[in-house]
């Protein structure tokens, strides 16, 4: 741990996931690394909700690229200490006339599938998994391992030459007719969009690298609960030295010329450094901090969620989703700030693959797309849920033995992300796909921004990847 660095002081202000993986990364290299966070447990979005005998992860509850995970808790001396199980046959998709489609990691599995649903499909799928793949080469080595520093770094020769490559200028949903024709299989693949909260009828074919990671790489399960990834990170942090506070909120930013002197905490506490990283969402941060204009952008979508706690168990799987009947229309209500009418249903129940997570029953998290900044009347519409799920041969109304919910407003509340969206800013137009807000500031020299809102993007091993990709930078480790 003692390192060229030991002088050099920085303070990160938010301990998401993005947040942890940076002070890991900066305090592994002996760098004096100081984290504040506002509420009341570490992990920012990937949080924990443990009541009345049941746990559930209220964000991330599908998990891919482990081995980012790795990369940091390895730095910290974790590595190796958390139990991923991977989900062969992973999602079920269940449509209102009855087709059910599976998606899974296993070739076999879906060659047969598409086999029964779209011919077309099953003889395309090697060409289509070619795609997919080279897709994601070029995006973890142009976009995902990398800081943006300033303007210039987007206009690099090779990074427009990469850019190309990923099909910057067709949406997904084109991008996946061109080797599948069974609607539902359609649907399926460009719920993808989802894992970025856009619309897949806009955002750009680049996205569908993520059906690379769940049909090529696969899915994962954390054994104990997903939200053990954040906890092993805290601890990774630690045993590197990193000092990590909770309960602590960073009111302002100490300005001094075009440098950041330091941090204001919320009882007026002054604290000084030599590099600030912030790891809150920008366009909630940024203007409290630094008094500076909201940037604008467009969020990505938000969600209406139940926490529900089953007496006994619902024929379910880990990740099973009930479609709407019309998927195209319920992003055009979603556009237009409605919750859909015929919503399509996440549910993920951690406990068919790990019993010991809530012995007294299922735990199922229930999501459904919800507009950004919109609430909604959670009774009205939680029965819009429940009995579309009930005409689907799921009856739990009458076994709930405990209920939360959640909408938009809670999420902006809580995780203080504008206007509740999950992922930052939406992918849903070109500039905020590859423009997004760069990982230094303009105006001050030593201020940095690690996390969904800002490269390269949002979901839980991106933003792992953008904290260390930042501490890297601060490092030397990464010259642009
Ligand atoms: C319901 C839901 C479902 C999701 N599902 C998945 C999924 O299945 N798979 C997946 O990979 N991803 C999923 N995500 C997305 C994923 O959770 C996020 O992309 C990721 O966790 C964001 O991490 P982050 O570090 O960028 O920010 P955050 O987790 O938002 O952390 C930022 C932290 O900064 C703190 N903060 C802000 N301002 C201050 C301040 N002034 N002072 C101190 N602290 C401050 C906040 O309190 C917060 O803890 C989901 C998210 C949600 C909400």
């Amino acid at each position: 741990m003692e390192g060229a660095y030991v002088f050099m002081k920085t303070i990160i202000v938010g301990g998401g996931l993005a947040g942890l993986s940076a002070a890991v990364t900066l305090a592994s290299e002996g760098v004096e690394t100081v984290l504040y966070e506002k509420s009341s447990h570490f992990g920012g979005k990937m949080k924990s909700v443990d009541m009345e005998g049941f746990h559930f992860d209220f964000g991330p509850n599908t998990i891919t690229m482990p081995y980012v995970f790795e990369n940091v808790l390895r730095k910290g001396g974790m590595g190796g200490s958390l139990s991923y199980q991977k989900l062969s046959t992973h999602t079920r998709n269940q449509f209102p006339d009855g087709t059910v489609f599976d998606l899974s990691s296993d070739r076999d599995v879906m060659i047969r599938q598409l086999n029964r649903i779209d011919e077309k499909g099953a003889r395309r799928y090697d060409r289509f998994s070619e795609a997919i793949s080279k897709l994601f080469d070029t995006s973890y080595s142009s976009f995902l391992t990398r800081v943006f520093t300033g303007k210039n770094d987007y206009f690099s020769a090779s990074l427009l030459t990469s850019t190309m490559q990923v099909r910057p200028m067709q949406s997904m949903s084109s991008f996946y007719r061109r080797y599948f024709s069974s609607p539902h299989v359609l649907d399926a693949l460009n719920r993808y969009a989802t894992y970025v909260g856009s619309d897949p009828y806009r955002a750009p074919a680049t996205f569908a690298m993520i059906a690379y990671l769940e049909l090529m790489e696969g899915v994962y399960y954390v054994r104990g609960g997903n939200t053990k990834i954040a906890e092993t990170m805290v601890q990774a942090a630690e045993n590197c030295g990193a000092s990590l506070h909770k309960n602590r909120e960073v009111v302002s930013l100490l300005k001094k010329g075009k440098r950041i002197e330091g941090v204001v905490l919320e009882d007026g506490e002054k604290v000084k450094a030599d590099n600030i990283i912030i790891n809150g969402d920008l366009a909630h941060t940024l203007p409290s901090l630094l008094e500076e204009e909201q940037p604008e952008y467009d969020p990505s979508i938000s969600a209406f969620v139940i926490l529900a706690g089953i007496d006994g168990t619902l024929p379910l799987h880990h990740h099973h989703l009930f479609f709407s009947a019309d998927y195209k229309k319920e992003f055009s209500e979603l556009r237009s700030g409605k919750y859909p009418e015929d919503p399509t249903i996440y549910i993920a129940t951690s406990r068919k693959s790990d019993p010991s997570i809530s012995p007294g029953g299922d735990n199922c998290f229930i999501m459904v797309n919800a507009p950004p900044g919109k609430s909604a009347d959670k009774e009205e519409y939680k029965q819009v849920i429940y009995n579309k799920l009930e005409n689907s041969g799921i009856h739990l109304s009458e076994k709930i033995l405990f209920e939360q919910i959640w909408t938009s407003f809670d999420i902006e509340k809580e995780f203080s992300s504008f206007q509740g969206a999950l992922y930052g800013p939406s992918v849903n137009n070109r500039k905020q796909a590859f423009l997004r807000p760069r990982n230094k500031s303009d105006r001050f020299d030593n201020l940095y921004f690690a996390g969904g809102s800002t490269h390269p993007g949002g979901g839980s091993p991106i933003v792992t990847l953008s904290g260390q990709n930042v501490a890297n930078y601060l490092l030397n480790k990464i010259v642009n």
